[in-house]
Parts: C-alpha cells; structure tokens; sequence
C-alpha cells in the first residue's frame, strides 16, 4: 500500500480528489499506477520537510484508490473510509510502514437535511469564489457538486483557515457535525472574504485617487510650463513662487503645507497676510530640500588644507582628522559634534572654516552669543507678528545646500529666560536621534539636518547646561605663545593685512622684532585678535603713505612702530623686582587666556576682623577664609595677631570680578608670608586649590597660566602634582622657561620659600610622624 501524505486535509471520506501526478512522484517515488489503494496520511508541519518522524502525522488518515492517471498530469484519487493510524514507522530513506484499523463514521445525517444544505453550501462557495481570481474557474465544479464532502475536498485549498482547523472536520466522527463544521468553515470564509474584499476595494480607491490627483497636477504643471514659455511676459510673481515650490524638491508633508499656503495666498490676493503667506512660501522653496551625495574624504589633501590655513594647533588638527576618518569609515556626513573651548583669537572659528574647505562642503556661521529667546533657535509660529525662521534653518536657507559645515559660534553665552530656553532647543539640532526631523515653529514642516556637520565654540565650559555638554567632545585650544603668535602673523595674518588694502609683498615689509614688539607691547592676550587689529591698523597707515608717494619700499621697524600705530602700548602686567611682606603672585584663568593676579594681605589694629574685597566670588571668599584657619593652625604662637587686629585681604583689579579655588594656595602663602614677616619673591608665582588640612587639589586651565606667568616675567611656578599630566599641554619653551614645581601639600611650598611653621607645629610633626596632611590639621 502506497502511503501518501497530503495537506488537502479538508478530504473526507467518498470523494473524488484530484493530485497532480508530478506531486504524487516526488512523494512516492514512482509513478502512478491506476486501482492502487493509497492512504492519505496528513503530516501536521510543512510538506517540504524531508525528516518525518512518526508524530509528525495526524492521528487519523483516509483510505483512497487511484482511479484514473490522466495523461493531462492529473490523478484522480477516488477515497474511501477513515483509518486510525495505530502504529507508524519511518525508515531512513523516507519510506512509511502503516498499522492501520478502521475509523467508522456515526452517520446520524439527516438525507434531505443534506440536500438542502448542500445547495447553501454551494451559493455560499459561489459568492465566495467570485472575489478571487479563479472564481470563473470555480464556477464550473462547484455546480458539479454532488455530495456536501466532494464541497468540503475541492474547496479547501481556497479556505483562509489553518491545517489544524481543517484537520478537525476530518477527524469528527458524527457526519452532521461534520457537516456542520464543514458549513461553519465555508460561512466564516465567505465573511472574511467580504471584509478582505472591501478592504483591497477601499484601498484601491484611494491609491486611484492619489494617481488621478497626481496625474492630473503633473497635466496642469506640464500645460502651465507650455503658457508660461509662450508668455514669457505674462508670468507673475505668484507663478514663479509656484515654479520655486515644484523646482524645490520638497517632500510631500512640505509639499502639502505649501499648497494649502498657496491656495490661501491665492484666496488673499493682495490683502494684509499676503506678504506674510508670499514670505513664507518664498522661504520654504529656497531651502535645499534636495540632498548632497556624501562625497569622498582624502585624509592626506584635509590634512593639507588645515596645516595651509593654520600655523601650530597641532593636536586639534590630529583630533580633526580622526573625526574625518571616522565620518568616512562609517560613509556618514556628520560625525560626533566637536566642542572647541579657548580664548577668543585662537583660531576656533576659522578653523571651522578650514575644515569645510578641507571636506569641500559649504561653510555657515550662526552666532549664539546672547541669545535668550528660545525662538531665536527654532523660530517664531507663522501666528506671531514678526515671525521668522529660527537661525538653525536661516543658516541652512543661506548656505543653499543640506550638508553644510555649520559652526555654532559662543555656545556658552546661551542664557535661559523666561521665553524658553534655547539650550533646550539647541539639544534638539544637535541630537542625532532627533534632528533627521527638526520642526522649526516658522516652518511649521520637519527639516532634515542629519547631514549637516556641527562644530561648537565656547570660551569657557562652565556656563554649558550638563545635557548640551554630554552630547559634545570638547578639543580645548590653548592660545598660543610669543613665538607661535610671531608665526602667524608673518605667515597669515600680516599677507592677509596687506592683501586686504591692496599692498604688495615687495612694498611692505615689518621687521621680526617689530612684529614681536607688537606681540609683546601692543596686545596683551591668549589668541591673536588684537594683533590681527593692530596689524590691519599697520597696513592701512602704510597704505595712505603709499598713496601719497612716501616711498617705494615701506619698512616697520621697532623705531616707527608707534607712530604707524598710532597708539600707546598696552600697560604691560610683569612682575616687581621686589614686594613687602603679604604679597603674593597668583595665576587666574579667564576666558580671556590667562593672567596673573596679586594677593595683597594686610593686618590693621582692630579686633580679629576679616574684610575682604576686591570682587571676589562666593568660592574665592571661601578659599581666603580656609587660609585664614590653616595659617591659625600652622602657626599657633603667631595666631593671636588675627584676634588683636583686623585682616585686610585684597586682590587687584578691584574692577575685574574674580571667583575659584586655585588662589588658595596663594592665599595660605600670602597670610604665611605676612605672619612671618618675610616677602615673597614676586618672581614665585603659585597656583592651586587647599584644603582645610592644607592638601593641594588639582586646577583647571594649567596652559593658559603658565602662559600667562612667562609672560610676565615669572621665573619658578607651584603647581598641584595632580596637574603634572596637563604639562604635556604646555608649549616646550614656556616649560623651559619656568622652573615648575608640582606639589602636594603647602607646607612643601612654605618650606621651600623659608616661611616654614615655627615650633610649635614643627615639634608636632617631628613628635607623630605620619601622614602629611593628618600632622598639618594636628
Ligand atoms: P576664535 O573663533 O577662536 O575667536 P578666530 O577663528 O576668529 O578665533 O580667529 C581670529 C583670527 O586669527 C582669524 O583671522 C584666524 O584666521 C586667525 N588665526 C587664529 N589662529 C590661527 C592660526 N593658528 N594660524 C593662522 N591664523 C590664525
């Protein structure tokens, strides 16, 4: 006996079942042979698989008897009874032994019942067939019908249901249920027909009806080119917005926005909202809603560009590179957003602006600074009077390309008030996960600026909300030294000077050492703005003697420096030869660049009184009142000069607000020096924070000070030894021109300047020895 799994499982028993022949080989094995008696065994999974298993098959199978091999390829299987499957056994090359025992039917149908609901049936399976593609087919062997299981058999491959539920009708013993079942199938398929079929109708209508609206707008835009071309004339403004808005490439949403604008300009005609709704539309066409190709990046040829445009800067431009390379690993335009962080003159801008150039993408400059009103980001609601678009999409509208460089000029000077906070808006254009769909209140329409390469500048961190801050990798520009800056103006800033007047190389020349007399007594700064300033003030008073014939060869010398420059030199801040008592050298950080600061200590006769002025901070106050402690605790036999009189500390300028920890060892210093009755060389500059126990903590911006203390002629500089790392950003020559000595605690410092505790604390040291700090809060 032939075994023959099948998937029709809708058969029951007393119909004829058609298979094709090429099926019944490829499972068999061989070829059909008419009168063999098969059983139709139902596997439960898919008829592909290869590796049956005994419980891979229903339980209960259908007896059936080839009756006709059609030479058509069909084969017309006649079935008879319902077997139990009660043994099954499956050998390695896929042949199956059968126990089988014979499954009876309950016959409990009533016949003329059957007839009747037969021909329901049949209706039934008419309505449903006519839905499907081979409905017609259908058509013909329905009426054919004659017994409510040949139905069941030869409808089955078209019923939605699961083999699970169709097993169940052939598993059923009591035919009226059957037949039941069988009615219950074919009424819920003719149901979801019904619904599947008003769905596709639905959904063909509106996909019709989208076709239709945009044939018929490409028809009108075709035929309104044709009239526009024959009357070149005629075309009015409003139909050139329109040509703008099909040219624009816009997406659909933005699209749909400006038709509806457009239809109500057009309502409007010439009244008040028009020039608003003209603004608008004018506005939203010329944005590049059409994508740059990602070109791609030669690491070598950026590297060029940047070491062209700018002299020095050599660890921003490795930084750079890395970021290119990454953008052009990953195939992205837009990469992490760059934070760069330094005085103002050092470049930060214009290197942007290389970067461009180095990647051959636009360039677009938005100024952040003052900002307050969140609008100012994202733009005002076209409800607004006044509104315009925020300066994220006016750049982008300017720029004329999706993909420009944009740099974020003084991200630090964002100021939350009460019309929102740009900071918060400004998170939103910088996150990737959400600027593919920036909505700009005046646009009304998302925007993608996934493409778009950010750069941010500040000059200081401390201002920049946490979350803004999370999202950026900060590259810090130091500001340069004398010798860095005599560089760039010989090699950039004085060639553009004078190219920018007119003059020529041949009629110009400024000697080194006027160019660093300039550096060194004309500017006082971190970067190289104020030399730019001066340098542009040189050409221009060369320009005038040129123009009235003062000379062929021009030459600035340190000689007539100042009268070319016409102004005085700046007050130069270095160091006294010698102080009193109580004075100290600090450092400070601005952002600015650095500087260098003095603590001025003074006891008055009063009554322990502590005044302190000068502007300082909370934090710098502070620190001045934990070097009143420590220096109590340090030097216990002096310490009742504090309660017999009044302590002056100040810090000139008293102008010039100033705030932070890093004076406090400078403080400690100054009130030691004062105690002791012993000057500190002002040429020992100092900087770090103390604690109560007089342990140095780490400071912020150690470049910038050193910088600052070379130049003002500072000769040995106290460190804390947890910046010795930062040296690694110190300029070698002003490295070499300091003696720098890291610390640890200020003990170190007041011993190395002879201003070490007298007995007292001394003898305790000597008497516990142990840890540095433990003995000094002793
Ligand atoms: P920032 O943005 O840091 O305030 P800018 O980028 O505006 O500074 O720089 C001021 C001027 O100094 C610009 O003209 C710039 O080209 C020039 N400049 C700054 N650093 C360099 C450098 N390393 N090489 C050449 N020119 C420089």
């Amino acid at each position: 006996m032939t075994v023959f799994p099948i998937y029709n499982i809708l058969a029951v028993p007393d119909v004829n079942l058609y298979v094709k022949t090429e099926t019944y080989q490829k499972v068999t094995g061989r070829t059909p042979v008419p009168e063999e008696k098969l059983v139709l065994i139902v596997a439960k999974e898919d008829l592909d698989r290869e590796d049956f298993a005994p419980d891979s098959f229903y339980p209960i199978g259908l007896r059936a008897v080839i009756s006709e091999v059609n030479p058509n390829g069909f084969l017309m299987l006649r079935t008879a009874n319902r077997v139990n499957l009660d043994d099954v056994v499956v050998y390695r090359d896929h042949s199956i032994d059968l126990s089988l025992s014979r499954r009876p039917d309950v016959d409990d149908l009533d016949r003329e019942d059957a007839e009747r609901r037969l021909k329901a049936v049949k209706s039934a399976m008419l309505e449903f067939a006519e839905g499907f593609q081979w409905g017609q087919a259908a058509r013909a062997f329905v009426t054919q019908w004659t017994s409510i299981g040949e139905a069941a058999v030869l409808m089955s491959p078209w019923m939605l249901n699961s083999n699970a539920e169709r097993y169940a009708v052939l598993a059923e013993d009591s035919l009226a249920k059957r037949t039941e079942m069988l009615e219950k199938l074919i009424y819920e398929n003719l149901e979801m027909g019904k619904v599947h079929r008003e769905a596709a109708n639905a959904q063909e209508q509106d996909h019709q009806k989208i076709y239709r609206e945009s044939a018929i707008r490409k028809q009108m835009e075709y035929l309104q080119h044709e009239l526009d071309e024959m009357h070149p004339e005629d075309v009015t403004d409003l139909r050139k917005l329109e040509i703008k808005i099909e040219e624009s490439g816009m997406n659909e949403t933005a699209r749909k926005e400006a038709d509806k604008v457009l239809s109500r300009l057009k309502h409007e005609g010439q009244g008040a909202e028009s020039a608003l709704l003209y603004d608008y539309l004018d506005f939203l066409a010329s944005l590049p809603w059409k994508k740059e190709k990602a070109r791609d990046i030669s690491l070598d040829e950026a590297a060029q560009v940047l070491d062209e445009e700018h002299y020095g800067l050599k660890k921003v431009k490795e930084r750079i590179i890395q970021q290119l390379a990454v953008m052009s690993l990953k195939r992205q335009q837009s990469g992490s957003i760059l934070l760069f962080v330094g005085a103002p003159g050092t470049g930060k801008t214009s290197i942007g602006q290389s970067i461009a150039r180095a990647l051959q993408r636009e360039y677009v400059r938005v100024s952040l600074g003052g900002v307050r009103d969140e609008a100012d980001i994202r733009g005002h609601r076209r409800t607004y009077i006044g509104a315009m678009p925020g300066r994220i999409l006016d750049g982008i509208q300017k720029c004329g390309v999706s993909n420009p460089v944009m740099v974020l000029d003084e991200v630090d000077k964002l100021y939350a008030s009460y019309n929102g906070d740009p900071a918060s808006a400004l998170l939103e254009v910088l996150d990737p996960e959400q600027n593919s769909t920036f909505t700009d209140h005046y646009l009304n329409v998302p925007f993608d600026l996934s493409d778009v390469l950010f750069i941010c500048t500040a000059n200081s961190l401390d201002t920049i909300p946490e979350p803004l801050l999370n999202r950026m990798e900060v590259i810090q520009f130091q500001g340069y030294t004398p010798i860095e800056k005599l560089q760039i103006a010989k090699r950039h800033l004085l060639p553009k000077a004078m190219r920018s007047v007119g003059l020529r190389e041949d009629q110009l020349t400024v000697t080194d050492e006027a160019l660093e007399a300039i550096i060194s007594d004309y500017t006082r700064e971190g970067g190289v703005r104020g030399l730019k300033k001066r340098l542009e003030t040189l050409c221009r008073t060369e320009a005038v003697k040129r123009v009235r014939g003062e000379g062929e060869r021009l030459t600035v010398t340190v000689e007539n420096l100042r009268e070319v420059l016409d102004a005085h030199p700046v007050p130069h801040r270095s160091v006294p030869e010698s102080v009193r008592p109580g004075v100290v050298t600090g450092l400070a950080w601005t952002p600015v660049g650095g500087e260098i600061l003095y603590i001025e200590t003074m006891l008055t006769r009063g009554s322990g009184k502590i005044l302190i002025t000068g502007q300082l901070g909370e934090v710098m106050k502070e620190s001045a009142q934990i070097a009143v402690s420590l220096v109590k605790s340090l030097y216990p036999e002096q310490a009742e000069l504090f309660e017999k009189n009044d302590l002056h500390i100040h810090v000139p300028d008293g102008a010039t607000p100033k705030d932070g920890p890093s004076a406090g060892i400078a403080l400690t210093t100054a009130l030691a020096s004062l105690l002791c009755d012993k000057p500190v060389a002002p040429k020992i500059a100092m900087t770090g924070e103390v604690s109560l126990r007089g342990g140095v903590n780490p400071i912020g911006g150690l470049p910038e000070k050193l910088m600052a203390a070379q130049r003002a002629g500072v000769e040995q500089v106290f460190i804390p030894a947890e910046n010795d790392d930062d040296l690694r950003d110190v300029a070698e020559e002003v490295r070499n021109a300091l003696t720098i000595t890291p610390v640890q605690d200020v003990a170190e410092v007041l011993a190395a300047l002879e201003l070490a505790p007298k007995k007292p604390a001394l003898r305790q040291r000597s008497r516990r020895p142990g840890p540095k700090a433990e003995t000094l809060s002793a």
